[in-house]
């Protein structure tokens, strides 16, 4: 009887295998045609200013409107695209229409909108990307003071020499740099104090509790310490309450991002949130 369990087991497991690699491999079919069909979207989620409450920024968040499953987000998706060799193609894509779409926009103090685009590792190591940004930069018009270019500090694993000359490069061009998901690394302090990044986005598993767990408030408020010693803006991520904001403010936080002030919203959604402080949701 074991040994029937046992093969039962066995037969249940390959075909969840079988299927999972079906699954995939449809994933990826589709997801080599899903630039030329124009299914690839950008939301896009506000950048507040913790004092005044206005609007300073947008952060580019890629979605797949897939035909059959919806609208996917990048989760389910973005490591196929690196692994099926899109990701040039794909982000290629993202900064362009990030400029595009957010070349209008203004925020409520007249000061001009910062976009904020996410960077993969891949991107960020091949050799033609300041060559590709500044002719992207030239050709739109954008300006590269609104760019901001969110990389992890991973970025730094494979060549660290290489890596922070791309950096110096990047910022010679006049670009903004954001460390994301900061804390989550190995050596964070080290790079916070050599390299040239204008904000540090403290990531959501610090900020999720960091209102009701004393360790996690005296962390942020280290990053926190830490950031402004290098001037550097310090943004959090993931706020969904009010007491998560009131504690940042306290702590000396610049910049706040999250549920409380907005999901990721599609483009045609962003205007109306640009005329004047945002409220939080209630
Ligand atoms: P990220 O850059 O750290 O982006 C923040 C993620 O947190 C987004 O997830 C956003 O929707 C989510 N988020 C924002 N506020 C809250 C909140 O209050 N609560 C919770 N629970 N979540 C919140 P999303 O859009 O699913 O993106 C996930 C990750 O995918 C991003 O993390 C980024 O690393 C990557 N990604 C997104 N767009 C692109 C892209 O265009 N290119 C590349 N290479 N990666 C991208
Ligand atoms: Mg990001
Ligand atoms: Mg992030
Ligand atoms: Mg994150």
């Amino acid at each position: 009887q074991a040994k029937n369990e046992g093969r039962n087991n066995y037969q249940f497991y390959s075909r969840s295998m079988n299927e999972m690699a079906a699954d995939r491999l449809a994933l990826e079919n589709d997801l080599r045609r899903a630039i030329e069909r124009h299914e690839l979207r950008l939301h896009y989620q506000p950048l507040v200013d913790i004092h005044t409450g206005l609007v300073i920024g947008v952060e580019a968040l890629l979605r797949w409107a897939h035909p059959t499953r919806g609208l996917l987000p990048p989760g389910r998706f973005v490591d196929l695209v690196e692994e099926i060799g899109l990701g040039q193609a794909v982000g290629e894509w993202v900064l362009e229409t990030a400029c595009r779409e957010t070349a209008p926009w203004q925020s409520a103090d007249g000061r001009p909108l910062i976009v904020a685009v996410n960077v993969s590792n891949a991107q960020f190591s091949d050799r033609g990307l300041v060559t590709r940004l500044s002719r992207l930069l030239r050709e739109t018009g954008f300006a590269s003071s609104r760019l901001e270019l969110e990389l992890t500090e991973t970025i730094m694993m494979p060549q660290p020499e290489e890596a922070a000359a791309v950096l110096q490069q990047l910022k010679g061009m006049g670009l903004r740099l954001a460390l994301d998901d900061f804390g989550t690394g190995y050596s964070s302090i080290g790079h916070l104090r050599t390299l040239p990044f204008d904000t540090v986005k403290i990531d959501r598993s610090f900020i999720t509790e960091v209102a009701t767990n004393a360790t996690d408030a005296t962390i942020a408020e280290a990053m926190i310490t830490m950031a402004h010693a290098r001037d550097l803006r310090v943004l959090a991520e993931g706020i969904e309450t009010v007491p998560q904001l009131s504690l940042l403010r306290q702590l000396g936080c610049d910049e706040v991002q999250g549920y409380l002030f907005s999901p990721p919203v599609p483009a045609d959604s962003i205007p109306p949130l640009l005329t004047g402080p945002i409220v939080p949701r209630g």
